[in-house]
């Protein structure tokens, strides 16, 4: 894992075989980051992304293995959602025919590379619990 960056914006790459959301939250965690803006790009494996059936309230979950996907595009927040500093991103990602899947993204493994693109916003937005959707959204800010 490489971090470089100066001022407020920074970038974590990710070496292969790293799992992105758990390094990332782990940096974020090291480094207190208080909330912040994330994209990405890079290449990956063994994706899992899902899609949320409000109806039913849980997510249709589907894994992208066995081969190698470009990742076009990684975009997200960093929250608290219970005490717990918390990653949420959405990922669109390729294979060779070009074909693209995107969805909420529950964990990937870096392929090749992952260039995380972190600007901190400097205050947490807080998740909480929304019975009615079945899903903690940010419901609060807490200023630093
Ligand atoms: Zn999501």
């Amino acid at each position: 894992m490489i971090i470089t960056g100066k001022n407020h914006q920074f970038m974590v790459v990710l070496k292969q075989g790293e799992k992105l959301i758990e390094s990332l939250t782990a940096v974020l965690k090291e480094k207190e980051i208080q909330g912040a803006n994330l994209t990405a790009i890079g290449a990956v494996k063994d994706v899992e992304l899902g899609y949320y059936d409000l109806h039913h309230k849980n997510y249709v979950k589907k894994c992208f293995e066995g081969d190698d996907y470009e990742l076009i595009s990684l975009m997200g927040n960093l929250s608290l959602k219970e005490g717990e500093p918390f990653v949420h991103l959405h990922a669109l990602i390729s294979d060779k025919e070009f074909n693209v899947y995107g969805g909420h993204l529950f964990e990937l493994t870096v392929a090749v590379t992952a260039e995380i693109f972190v600007t901190p916003l400097g205050a947490m937005p807080i998740r909480k619990m929304d019975s009615e959707i079945g899903l903690a959204l940010i419901s609060d800010r807490r200023e630093m």
